[in-house]
């Protein structure tokens, strides 16, 4: 049994890509880090901050027996952590936002160990804002509701999908995460729930990275605008009047100019 006192383990957001989005505290861990966990949403360009001693441990998910794997992480991450080396825990986004956080949380906890919070940017919210999208504006809606567009039921990943019906009575933004994939029947779900077909809508694949692309579209057109487009995951999906906002004089996006009705 090892008795070595253990650093806490820091849980750190990323943002979506571009690494001056970090909070400050972020890169003070990251640079204080002896061994970094990460995702595969991680952008190259927050990797290249980190100290040339640090180990970067790639540890995203890509196919296979996902439950396994997941205990693989908390496994490797406490026995980092017992070993006395300064753990970071690197995500996508933000650590709390459809990023598993809370599981590692409770794993680690039940080892023994202190966890740190380090907020991120999260997509849903930094994607929406690059080209000029408040997700909440009091002149149309009371707020913004972030869900997944990836778990059903039945899908055996664990999770629960939104209630598709309620959220399109609701008057909320939809910002979906996962989305690309499912459209088509998430679009399906909304219309028969009486969503107005015209209701603006966007898709932003790869936020604040270099790779960053747009489409402003309705619901209506959003299936065929995806895929006409070519855009996919990762990519956010943005659907109320807010959607009609996007301004093309907003100067974050790299890619190209936000274009009006696809
Ligand atoms: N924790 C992350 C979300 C992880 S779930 C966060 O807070 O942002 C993965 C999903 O996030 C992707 O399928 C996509 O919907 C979204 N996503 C993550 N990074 C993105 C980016 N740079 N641009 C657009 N969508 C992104």
């Amino acid at each position: 049994m090892n008795t070595t006192p253990s650093n806490p383990i820091a849980l750190v957001g990323a943002g979506p890509g571009d690494p001056e989005l970090l909070t400050v505290k972020a890169l003070k861990r990251l640079q204080a880090a002896d061994v970094v966990l990460v995702d595969d949403l991680v952008d190259a360009r927050v990797l290249a901050l980190l100290q040339p001693h640090t180990r970067v441990l790639k540890v995203g998910k890509r196919g296979g027996c996902v439950s396994t794997e997941q205990r693989f992480i908390h496994e490797l991450m406490i026995r980092e952590a017992r070993s006395g080396a300064r753990v970071v825990r690197l995500k996508g986004g933000d650590p709390f936002v459809f990023g598993r956080g809370g599981e590692e949380v409770d794993a680690l906890r039940a080892a023994g160990l202190e966890v740190e919070i380090v907020n991120g940017l999260t997509a849903g919210l930094a994607g929406p804002a690059s080209i000029g999208i408040p997700v909440t504006d009091r002149r149309c809606t009371p707020g913004v509701a972030l869900v997944t567009g990836h778990s059903a039921e039945g899908s055996g990943d664990g999770g629960r999908a939104p209630d598709w019906a309620a959220l399109a009575r609701s008057g909320l933004t939809l910002v979906i995460y996962m989305g690309v994939a499912r459209c088509a029947d998430i679009v399906a779900q909304l219309r028969a729930a009486r969503l107005r077909g015209d209701m603006p809508a966007a898709v932003i694949a790869a936020a604040h990275t270099e790779r960053q692309r747009q489409a402003l579209t309705s619901l209506d057109g959003l299936v065929e605008t995806i895929l006409a487009q070519g855009l996919g995951s990762p990519a956010i999906l943005v659907i109320g009047e807010v959607a009609a906002l996007a301004n093309a004089s907003v100067v974050n996006p790299p890619g190209p100019a936000v274009q009006v009705r696809a």
